[in-house]
């Protein structure tokens, strides 16, 4: 298998990267389930303890069919090193262990996954790693949450579930004036339809519980960077601290990853579809989409993402009733908090996903009670139209 994939694009990347063939000459990429590897000596056993020969040693550390994964993720993002881990959230854990310490602050947008929140707001700070939340899509706000100690931004665009984005290249220069790393959370795009690196970014994260695998199989994730932020420091918590990735789950990526470029286009254009159509039903009072031209950051999403993206919101008038309405009206449409799926998600995060914060925060955030979420799978679109038609009958 060719080593030189620069000249490639991303598809033949997300298809042939990755795969050392053994001696079995299989054609399809192999799993590895085992948790360590035989030395054929004492001296080899030592020599690779010591770092001074190269090769795996236990799971925890390497993985054939894990390794197979980061270097085709890698590749996919445009980066030198992949770190795999056990799911998103142990990604941007492993992220914040590998390259921040006590004393240290993060700015953040107050759009991200709301894992993430308690992640920074409740744990973090018991290790002295304190965040400062913006309004994503304030430039100023990210400017002023600066402070000396500042050594990280973080961001996730379009956001969920209200698709707001942020100018990465914007964000990146802000990253470099005042010596911070920028990290984009690339979950809802993917490097299917967009390249942090190429706009400045330092590091990315992806929940490959997501469209990575894109059947909604496998919880994992993944830290992308330089070989120095990623492949020695967050590697470094990921071989001490252990969040791995199974070499299972790996191969269930790896495959997903074959068909991500394919399956992305084809969420956005049913995702596209639905909203226009979404905006033309009286009992819809807003639709938040990028590809719209009335969302107000189009053109950015435009300049910035090949496809808008599988994720639609929208506001159903009548609030809450109206909008549980919507969802049990449903027949097809699978009501669970998973997204990125070929089957098509419904969630009402008002209740779920944002129902921790208060109705004050809420409001700040735009998560209003008519809210619904779509993440618009695979299914034949006039299918899904009629699934919500049926609530929208209803209301
Ligand atoms: C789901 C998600 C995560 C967390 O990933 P897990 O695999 O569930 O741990 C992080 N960021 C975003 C944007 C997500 O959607």
């Amino acid at each position: 298998m060719s080593q030189d994939y620069d000249e490639w694009g991303l598809s033949t990347r997300a298809i042939r990267v990755g795969h050392h063939r053994t001696p079995e000459g299989e054609h399809s990429e192999p799993i590895f389930p085992t948790s360590s590897f035989i030395f054929s000596s004492a001296a080899e056993a030592a020599a690779r303890f010591a770092g001074d020969e190269p090769g795996n040693i236990y799971s925890r550390f390497t993985n054939p069919t894990v390794r197979a994964f980061e270097q085709r993720l890698a590749a996919m993002e445009g980066a030198e090193a992949c770190v795999a881990t056990s799911s998103g959230m142990a990604a941007i854990l492993a992220t914040c262990m590998g390259l921040l310490k006590a004393g240290d602050h993060i700015v953040s947008s107050r759009s991200i996954f709301g894992t993430t929140t308690v992640l920074f707001e409740k744990y973090l700070t018991r290790f002295g790693i304190t965040t400062t939340f913006v309004p994503q899509t304030d430039t100023d706000a990210w400017e002023r949450g600066i402070r000396p100690n500042t050594r990280m931004l973080f961001v996730e665009t379009p956001s969920n579930p209200l698709t707001e984005l942020v100018d990465i290249e914007m964000l990146s220069n802000m990253a470099r004036a005042y010596d911070c790393l920028l990290v984009v959370d690339n979950c809802f795009c993917t490097p299917a339809l967009q390249q942090p690196f190429a706009l400045g970014a330092d590091l990315v994260i992806h929940s490959a519980t997501k469209f990575l695998d894109g059947q909604g199989r496998c919880v994992g994730g993944a830290v992308v960077g330089d070989a120095k932020l990623v492949g020695e420091e967050v590697f470094g918590v990921l071989r001490s601290a252990g969040p791995s990735m199974s070499p299972f789950n790996a191969w269930v990526f790896l495959k997903g990853l074959e068909t991500l470029g394919i399956r992305m286009q084809a969420h956005s254009r049913n995702a596209a579809e639905l909203a226009r159509w979404l905006e033309d039903q009286l009992a819809v009072e807003r639709v938040y989409y990028p590809g719209l031209e009335s969302h107000p950051q189009h053109e950015l999403a435009a300049r910035q993402q090949k496809a808008p993206g599988g994720i639609v919101s929208f506001v159903v008038k009548g609030g809450r009733e109206a909008a549980w309405k919507v969802m049990d009206s449903a027949r097809m449409l699978s009501i669970t908090a998973n997204l990125g799926d070929v089957k098509s998600t419904i969630t009402h995060p008002a209740t779920t996903t944002h129902g921790r914060l208060t109705p004050e925060q809420r409001e700040a955030s735009g998560i209003c009670e008519g809210l619904v979420r779509i993440a618009v799978g695979l299914e034949d679109i006039d299918d899904i139209r009629a699934d919500l038609q049926r609530g929208f009958d209803n209301i």
